[in-house]
This record gives C-alpha cells, sequence and structure tokens, in this order.
C-alpha cells in the first residue's frame, strides 16, 4: 500500500549529529514527501517548545508527537488534539522520592520544560553538545519550587537526567514500585516517566485512526528504545544504523545513520520510487464541459502539468448540485447570488465541502483552481455587478482549501508551481 504518513523521531534519527540541524538533503526529501500529500510528524520525547527551532528547518511538517507521545499538536489547526497527562497523585509520589536525592530532573508541562534553579547544580552533561544544551537550557522555565509547581499542573512527562552514581539503584528502586508510570530511557543513564500507557506509539495509533490512515500505510523512523511502540505500530518501522540493538530488532528495516542522511536513503527507496504527487484541478481546465455555459476553460499549461502530477479533477458548482448550464453567480458579501437574483451560497458551501474531502482523500497539498471563479478563484474575484468588475477576494472552495492547508495556484501561476516542486 502507498505511505501515507511518515512519523520520525529527532535525535539520532531526523536531527544531524550536532542536535540542531536537519540536512539540506533531508530537508528537500520531506518537502517531497509532504507534497506528494504524505502527512509528516515528528515524534519526540522533547516537549513542544523545544521543537521550534526544528520546526523552523521543517516548515511543513503536519503533526508534534511530543513528550514521548503524552500529547499531540495539530500544526495546520494550531491546536493539542491529544494529551494524556500523569495522575497527579504519582507525580507527587515522584517528585518525594527524587526530592531526597542530589539530582537533576524536569518536568514538562504546557509544552515546555520546567525546573528548579537550586537543581541546575546536578546537572551532568552526557556528551551534548555545547551548543545544543544552551539552546535547551534557554528553552526552560525555572521556578523556586519544582514541587508546588507540580502540584497544580497537569504534567506530561518527568525526565530524571544522567543519574548514574551512588543512589542509582536505590531511586529506581523506588521510582519502579511506583503504579500508573511507563519508563524509557533513550540515553543511557537518563529517566524519562509518563503515565502508564503512554508512548510514541500509542499517540501515533491513536492519530492514524483519527485520520483514517491504517498501519499498512505508515512509515516511522527511530533509534532508541522510546520509538520501538511507534516502529512496532507501523508496517514500514525503520531502525537508524546508529540505533540500540533493541531499537533494531524492533524494526522492519534499517536505513543509514542519521549522519548519513538515513531518512532521505529510506524515502527514495519506499516511496519515490512508487508514488507521483496528485494535484486537484478545476475541471475546466482539463477541458470538461463543466462551465456555467456548458463550455470549459481548458489551459494547454495546465493539461501539460501531468507531465509530473496525477490529476484529480473536481467541479465544486456540480458537487454542490449545480446543473450545466447554469445561471452565472458572484459573490455578494458573504452569500453567493445568480444574475437572476437566486441564493446559491449553500449549493457553493455544499461543493466547497466536498471539494475538500476529495482533496484529503486522494492526499492533494496543491490545487489548480481556475482564476476568478466565486467557486475556485484565488485572490481576485468578480465583484457581484456581473460587469467584470473584479475585487479581492477568494472562491468559497479556493478559500477552504486554503483555510485547511492546501497551496493554491491559478492557471497563470504554473511557473512558480514548476518552480516550487523543482527547489
Ligand atoms: Fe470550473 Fe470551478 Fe467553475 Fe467548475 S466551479 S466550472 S471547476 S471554475
Amino acid at each position: 500500500m502507498p505511505i501515507k504518513l511518515i512519523a520520525m523521531d529527532l535525535d539520532g534519527t531526523l536531527m544531524s549529529t550536532d542536535h540542531i540541524t536537519v540536512t539540506e538533503k533531508t530537508k528537500k526529501v520531506l518537502k517531497r514527501a509532504h507534497d506528494l500529500g504524505i502527512k509528516t510528524v515528528i515524534a519526540t520525547g522533547r516537549t513542544l517548545s523545544v521543537t521550534d527551532s526544528v520546526l523552523e528547518q521543517v516548515p511543513f511538517i503536519d503533526y508534534v508527537i511530543y513528550s514521548n507521545g503524552a500529547a499531540v499538536f495539530d500544526r495546520c489547526k494550531g491546536e493539542n488534539i491529544y494529551s494524556r497527562h500523569m495522575y497527579s497523585d504519582t507525580v507527587n509520589s515522584i517528585i518525594d522520592i527524587l526530592e531526597g536525592y542530589p539530582v537533576y530532573y524536569e518536568v514538562y508541562a504546557e509544552g515546555r520544560p520546567h525546573s528548579e534553579i537550586s537543581k541546575a547544580a546536578f546537572f551532568k552533561n552526557n556528551g551534548l553538545p555545547q551548543e545544543f544544551l544552551d539552546s535547551y537550557m534557554a528553552a526552560i522555565e525555572n521556578h523556586a519550587s519544582i514541587s508546588n509547581y507540580a502540584k497544580n499542573t497537569d504534567i506530561e512527562k518527568i525526565n530524571l537526567f544522567y543519574f548514574d552514581g551512588e543512589y542509582y539503584e536505590e531511586i529506581r528502586e523506588a521510582l519502579y514500585s511506583l503504579e500508573d508510570v511507563a519508563f524509557t530511557s533513550p540515553v543511557a543513564g537518563d529517566l524519562e516517566m509518563t503515565c502508564m500507557g503512554v508512548n510514541k506509539g500509542t499517540a501515533l495509533k491513536g492519530m492514524c485512526e483519527t485520520l483514517g490512515i491504517s498501519p499498512d500505510e505508515v512509515m516511522a523512523f527511530g533509534d532508541a528504545d522510546n520509538d520501538i511502540e511507534m516502529l512496532k505500530f507501523a508496517a514500514y518501522g525503520v531502525a537508524m544504523a546508529n540505533a540500540s540493538d533493541v531499537c533494531k530488532n524492533a524494526a522492519d528495516y534499517e536505513t543509514l545513520s542519521n549522519g548519513e542522511d538515513g531518512i532521505a536513503a529510506a524515502l527514495e527507496k519506499f516511496v519515490f520510487s512508487r508514488q507521483r504527487p496528485k494535484l486537484l484541478v478545476s475541471a475546466c481546465l482539463l477541458g470538461e464541459n463543466c462551465k456555467y455555459n456548458g463550455g470549459n476553460n481548458y489551459n494547454e499549461g495546465v493539461a501539460k502539468l501531468s507531465e509530473f502530477f496525477d490529476f484529480v479533477p473536481i467541479c465544486p458548482e456540480c458537487f454542490g448540485g449545480l446543473p450545466i448550464p447554469r445561471v452565472p453567480s458572484e459573490i455578494v458579501g458573504d452569500k453567493v447570488l445568480s444574475k437572476d437574483g437566486a441564493d446559491r451560497t449553500a449549493e457553493f458551501q455544499d461543493g466547497a465541502e466536498k471539494s475538500l474531502y476529495v482533496a484529503n482523500e486522494c492526499n492533494c497539498t496543491m490545487a489548480v483552481l481556475k482564476e476568478r471563479s466565486p467557486s475556485c478563484g484565488f485572490g481576485l474575484v468578480y465583484d457581484g455587478t456581473f460587469t467584470g468588475t473584479l475585487v479581492k477576494g477568494n472562491g468559497f472552495t479556493a478559500d477552504l482549501l486554503y483555510n485547511n492547508g492546501i497551496r493554491i495556484y491559478g492557471e497563470s501561476g504554473i511557473d512558480k508551481l514548476l518552480k516550487e516542486i523543482q527547489e
């Protein structure tokens, strides 16, 4: 089955060995996958705010699974679509244990890492590059008392950093005696705690069910123990060459290391060799006689795009139940009125919603739509006087598609589209 969603861990997987940059090659390949209509997902143990610098480099990413699966952020909607916090009694018990030892820990809440100023002295760098560490530390919100803060807040995750000294067994034994806690150690000596049942795999599974995507259509990349559930869920679970042995054992495939653009190599092999991008197109531009007067707007330049894309033709006004031929309509305020005064708003709205449904079903991320139309126009539309006068605005369908993350081009913007897909 074609891949419809790619989920990637960050450190050791998407990020270069410096933990800071995504290479140009990997960026380009991921963008190409996104343009094919494939949903792209970051799945990280980091909390949301610590992904900002990554998302600046790969701004097209659709979702972020963060804090090891405690929450999922939908970047198009700009909000969390899932969260599962730790029980407050469990959080208090963990903090009571940790407060008895000279250790550094953080709580992840409200999409940010939080710590206590007095604990900084216990932090040990376990080999992370200083530049990464500096930017990470700058993201932490410090409190006078972390236990007071945690008592009144929904906690995503608690992270105990690099504890390997004389208290190791003692702390571990006390923590492991608690119920309702899931433990993972993506880095040696690091112990991360979330609510029992929370991991990247369960978050990915829930997200795929919401999107109607089956495990057979999912590819996931990881390198560490906290990626195992995610790799097992995906039909294409891919371990990086630098992954831990236990992670490699959970995977279906192995690719090159993060330092060798392993994600790009796997996508070339499993995705691009099989798929061409889908392009939503106004059917009249392809010669379909669906225009109000029974004719079409055939455009040779648009037709030639078949060299690069598989077309998904739509005619929103036909989807909305309007006949061919029909009385022409134009937008007047928030309504659509036909030239004989009939209110066609409901039909245009219905056509727009059906067009969005088709776009999502076919994984279209780009559309070439007929300019100036009250359905398909984008940027300029007729002003409602039926005199050929243009005003700023979008057709009903173009507006809905655009607000759902689809890039819109008019028939005069084909060169721009071709330039963008070849970048
Ligand atoms: Fe063309 Fe769009 Fe009008 Fe249909 S609704 S005829 S596709 S411009």
